[in-house]
């Protein structure tokens, strides 16, 4: 059995040690799990809801410790923390809201029966593997659309932020959810594989990297059970011949550098048309160069340090083969003097084929410019990737801009003129190597259901 320390990337101190849980022990946990499910499957869609109302709730009430302890361990910045934890709250509340009609059984007119009902059934206890980089949303994303469903949630949080994977545990028992139907698995690689074995885990949803991403979908697809998976992205923000720049500036900036540059939805890569290059890069970079970097809990910092030192190096070794290849650095990439994970605010031009900074996801505050011939070159670039998760598009022509979005952009999200943000009301999720499945509303409840169909003669 080992053991996990967690480590402040602003200052690189210990927080914590956690014993992992024997194999032994998280089988129990999950056996436990689904004894709470086995009743939870049975209340009705409106108690549940009302379960739900009282979680987010229970967030409220807790926000700023929650918020707090997820900045000591993965460096956010304290203010995007505390709105984290809102979103988390808006998010039961939207899923009490509507989960109940989502989930309703519908009526149909089969030709061989007098009627027909389609229901959507739980189906069992879900295993979530979830990352460090929103330690409090993307739990709650799977989680409560699951407990709405009416099924028993299992997590396994990011190692580094093994203390708010516990703290939100506490949370929903605070605010009234049956014991034992949301329970944290503090354990390793190995046991997790055990987990998706269980025959008692009917379902599995990961958000990761694509590494992460084949290794679980294989060890589900064995034991055939169902997977969502939310990958990573290479996303490409597209500026048009007819962009507004100084609104293109800001937003693309905002989309590279939200949450200390580690976002699935951040833009990478940004596409700018020949014709505007020049005036565009000048005020992108004006605004990279003038992003204040520094402690989290600070009221006036704009980007705190990365997660962990290990990916910030990951990033950097990114950086400096993109160089070698003939990327030019326009600011940032350089590794600062001092203890944390820091990493400045980056843009890289001369972006081609054959560099990390195009080929590949770079998970940090590192911007890849790449210059297009024209609109229709700038798509054929954006859709250049193994990717396919997010994307972004500025131009004053919106309905153009829609038309490309739903026609043409390759990917699962698409943000016109505004940089990236979830809500739960709006699918998420991506196609090619970002993954597959929709978390959010409806269709994120219905995920890890058995859609019945009942005929009834
Ligand atoms: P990982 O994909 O390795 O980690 C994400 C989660 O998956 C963590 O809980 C991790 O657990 C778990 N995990 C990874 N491998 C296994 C496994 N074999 N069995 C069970 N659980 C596993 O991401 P990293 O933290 O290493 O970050 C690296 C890259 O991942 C980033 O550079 C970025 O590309 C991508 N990423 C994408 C995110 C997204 O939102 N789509 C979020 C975070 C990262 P543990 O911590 O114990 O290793």
């Amino acid at each position: 059995m080992g053991t996990i320390t967690t480590v402040n990337p602003a200052t690189g101190a210990d927080i914590e040690t956690y014993e992992e849980l024997s194999q032994e022990d998280a089988k129990k946990k999950v056996d436990a799990c689904h004894e709470a499910f086995s009743k939870w499957k049975l209340v009705s869609r409106e108690d549940r809801a009302e379960t739900i109302k009282g979680l987010g709730n229970a967030l409220r009430d807790n926000k700023e410790e929650l918020a707090q302890l997820m900045t000591e361990e993965v460096g956010k910045l304290i203010k995007d923390s505390r709105d984290e934890v809102e979103l988390c709250a808006a998010i039961c509340d939207y899923t009490a809201g509507c989960g109940p009609a989502e989930l309703a059984p519908e009526p149909r007119d089969p030709s061989n029966a007098g009627r027909g009902i389609v229901t959507y059934e739980p189906i069992g206890v879900i295993y979530g593997i979830q990352p460090w980089n929103f330690p409090a949303y993307q739990v709650i994303r799977y989680a409560i659309a699951n407990l709405m469903a009416g099924n028993g949630v299992l997590l396994k949080h990011a190692s580094n932020c093994t203390g708010s994977g516990l703290m939100i545990e506490k949370i929903f028992r605070q605010g009234g959810l049956p014991e034992n139907l949301f329970t944290v698995l503090v354990i390793g690689h190995d046991t997790s594989d055990e987990i998706i074995k269980h025959d008692k885990v009917r379902g599995v949803t990961l958000t990761g990297s694509d590494d992460a991403g084949r290794h679980i979908a294989e060890a589900a697809g064995k034991v055939l059970k169902p997977t969502v998976l939310e990958l990573g992205s290479n996303d490409a923000y597209m500026v048009l011949e007819d962009a507004d720049l100084d609104l293109a500036a800001k937003v693309c900036a905002q989309a590279r550098l939200y949450n200390n540059g580690q976002t699935c939805i951040n833009g990478k890569r940004f596409i700018v048309t020949e014709k505007v290059y020049d005036e565009f890069l000048e005020k992108f970079v004006a605004r990279f160069e003038a992003v204040k970097t520094g402690d989290p809990t600070a009221a006036d910092t704009d980007m705190g340090p990365m997660s962990r030192t290990d990916l910030r190096d990951d990033v950097h070794e990114q950086v400096e083969k993109s160089v070698a290849n003939g990327a030019k650095i326009a600011c940032g990439g350089k590794i600062p003097d001092g203890p944390g994970a820091f990493y400045p605010a980056t843009v890289l031009t001369d972006v081609k084929p054959g560099q990390p900074a195009y080929d590949d996801e770079i998970f940090g505050p590192v911007a890849s410019v790449i210059k297009a011939k024209d609109d229709d070159d700038a798509m054929r670039l954006a859709n250049d990737s193994r990717y396919g998760l997010g994307g972004g598009i500025l131009s004053k022509d919106e309905d153009r801009a829609i038309e490309l979005a739903s026609k043409h952009f390759d990917t699962g999200m698409v943000f016109i003129n505004v940089y990236g943000v979830a809500d739960p009301s709006m699918p998420f999720g991506g196609v090619k190597n970002s993954g597959y499945g929709r978390e959010h509303g409806g269709l994120g409840m219905r995920e890890f259901t058995n859609a019945k169909s009942i005929f009834v003669g």
